[in-house]
Order: C-alpha cells, then structure tokens, then sequence
C-alpha cells in the first residue's frame, strides 16, 4: 500500500474568506468599491512599509503597469533574471521595452549585481530584481548598481509577501514592486496582484492605467488598459492578509525542520539579516532527478522551478551565456512547504530524501 499523497498546495480558503465573498455579492457592488480600496490601505499597513499600493488583476499586470508607470518602454532595455518565472520577462517585452538577462548568485537564486553591472549598456533603464522562492535578492548591492547608472528598480516580489531584509520588508526596497495573489502564493485572492510604488507620481500613472486613462470617468488622460481588481477578490484578499503571519511562520517552522533533518541534499542557504518566507523551499543535489523520482514513487509532491530558464524557452531563444543559471536548472527541486504539512508528513519527505543515501552535494 502507497502512503497518502503529500501535495505540493492546497488552498487555504475558510468560512471567513466565504463570509467576505458572499458579503460583495450580497451588496451588488462587484466593481472598484470599498474592498478595493481597503485591501490596498491593508496591504500597504500589513506589508510595505505604508508605500502605496495599487490593486490590480494578476502579478504580471502588477508588473507591465509598474514598468509603463516608471517610463520604461520602447527602445528601454531592462536587466532581469532567466531563472524565474517567464513573466517577469514577459511584462517588459509587453511595455514595450526589451529584457536583458544576467546570471544569478547560486547561494539567493537572485540577480547577481556582478553580471548585472556587465550586461548594463547605454540602453539600460532599468533592473528587475525578482525574490524567487520568498528569498529576498541581494537589494543593498543591487540597488548601489542602480543608483551608480541611474537605473530604476522594479522589484519582483510576487513570490515573497512577508519577506524581510536587514527588518525591511521586500517591496519597499526598489522604486517600483509587484506582488501576485494567484492561486499558489503565500495569499491568494484566486487571480490578482498589487502595484507598489515609492513615487505618487508613479502610483497616479499606474492608477490611470489599471482604469481606461481615467481617473474621472470619461475624461481619459492616457491610454489605458482594463487591469481593475474585482471587489470579491479584494474582499477574500483582506481575509487572506491577516492569516499570512501565521501561515508564513508555520512554512519558517518546516524550513527549520528540513535544514535540521535533510542529509543527502543542499539545503537553501540564509544570509545575515535576510528572513525567507519559503515561497518555495529549494534544494540542490547533484542526483536531483532520482531523487524526484524517489519522492515520486514515495507519493510526495516535489517539483522543479524552474526546469528551463526563461533565456532558453522558445519565446526568446538568447543566446546569452548564464551558467549558474544553467547549473540552478539542473540541480534544483522544491519540496512541499505549504502550511498545512503535518510534523508526520515533514518527517516523511525528510525520511524519503535521506533515504538517497550518499551525502549533501
Ligand atoms: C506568479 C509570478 C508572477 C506572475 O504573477 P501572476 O499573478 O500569475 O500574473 C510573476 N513573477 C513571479 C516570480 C511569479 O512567481
């Protein structure tokens, strides 16, 4: 007999996120209302610092709105990393503009400001930070290599809701940042995403492009788009805020007990004043495709983030050469970390993976 499948995310939604939707519908106010209004005002409480915060309808709107909003567009060129997600490359081809990737730094799995400041040409408007796995990148380097070539920063922070650097919550470190609601992240709100900007000049362009150009209705200022979050969204998204601490402590929690017990793989590293929220918890082992299939065949939920990096899928084809991000690729694996794991289920994939034999590396 197999044991109970482990899986990789389940949804936490309650009777209070069910309570808050069925509230929005009871009003009939579905569209820009008071939710909206309040889960942005939350949001930038709970999260950032108090920087505003503008509620939009996915992370990657969250980041083309940023982008068009802090002026990057055609003829721009924006350094981002190759291992992550494709929209973060994504949201810079659709302002306009045109991504240029750099290598990561193997221990953050964030952008290395070492191949940043090489890939910075007369171009260069911009750089894309992303806190891959709820890891905050290295933003005391990366934003001196900024500030030295008068780059914006736009933070790509749709993996790590909570996460802190040096007491600084990620988010509030760059000129411009992202955050995504779907379905798999730290907080959901089904589909959504936040704007977050330093500037309120900045904050007023991304408002206008989320709504048509306008602020009041039918005077259009700018060409816009329909990015608007829904009220039901905002509405589950506020329930979801105030139950994040607890949910980002229990994944620190599980991150602690497979540091502590994981024998046969290389855990994730953790800098001096960087705390992790463990979006995802990320493992190198050279064996890493047995050790997938061993995890497979134990029921357990484990996958691959990213299995081909972003400058090698066939919607860019660069020819770029990234070899730790080459190198990440074919090492890495994510273990179940969701809050719900019992003590019994993390000890179950720590005794799966130690049963590799061998030793870490
Ligand atoms: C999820 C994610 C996005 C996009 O967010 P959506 O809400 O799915 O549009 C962008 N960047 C990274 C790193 C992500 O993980």
């Amino acid at each position: 007999m197999t044991d109970a499948r482990i899986a990789a995310v389940v949804v936490e939604l309650g009777e209070e996120e069910r309570e808050a939707a069925l509230g929005v519908l009871t009003s009939g106010k579905l569209v820009q209302g008071e939710q909206v209004a309040a889960f942005e005002s939350e949001f930038s409480e709970a999260l950032v610092a108090g920087a505003e915060c503008i509620a939009v309808n996915s992370g990657t709107s969250a980041l083309h709105l940023g982008l068009i909003a802090a002026g990057i567009g055609p003829g721009d060129e924006v350094i981002v990393p190759s291992f992550t997600f494709a929209a973060s490359a994504n949201s810079v081809v659709m302002a306009g503009a045109t991504p240029v990737f750099a290598d990561i730094d193997p221990a953050s799995f964030g952008l290395d400001p070492v191949s940043v400041e090489k890939a910075i040409t007369p171009r260069t408007r911009a750089v894309m930070p992303v806190h891959l796995y709820g890891h905050p990148a290295d933003m005391t380097a990366l934003n001196t290599v900024a500030e030295n070539h008068g780059l914006v920063v736009v933070e790509d922070a749709c993996q790590s809701h909570g996460a802190l650097l040096d007491g600084r919550p990620v988010g509030s470190l760059g000129d411009v940042a992202a955050f995504s609601f779907y379905a798999t992240k730290n907080m959901t709100t089904g589909e959504g995403g936040m704007v977050v900007c330093r500037d309120p000049e900045v904050a007023r362009r991304v408002r206008l492009l989320r709504n048509q150009g306008m602020e009041r209705r039918y005077e259009n200022e700018v060409a816009g788009l329909n990015n608007r979050m829904t009220e039901v969204a905002a509405a589950i998204g506020r329930i979801q805020l105030t139950r994040l601490p607890a949910w980002n402590a229990r994944r620190r929690e599980i991150a602690a007990a497979y540091d502590a017990g994981l024998t046969t793989v290389v855990a994730p590293p953790v800098a001096e004043g960087v705390e992790p929220v463990y979006h995802q918890y990320t493992v190198r082992s050279s064996e890493r495709d047995r050790l997938l299939e061993v995890l497979a065949a134990a029921n357990i939920d484990a996958a691959v983030y990213y299995p081909t990096p972003t400058h090698r899928l066939p919607s860019y084809g660069d020819p770029v050469l990234l070899p730790e991000t080459d190198r990440a690729a074919a090492e890495v694996l994510s273990l179940p970390i969701r809050p719900g794991l019992t003590d019994a289920e993390v000890d179950r994939v720590i005794a799966t993976c130690n049963s590799l034999g061998g030793s870490r590396g």
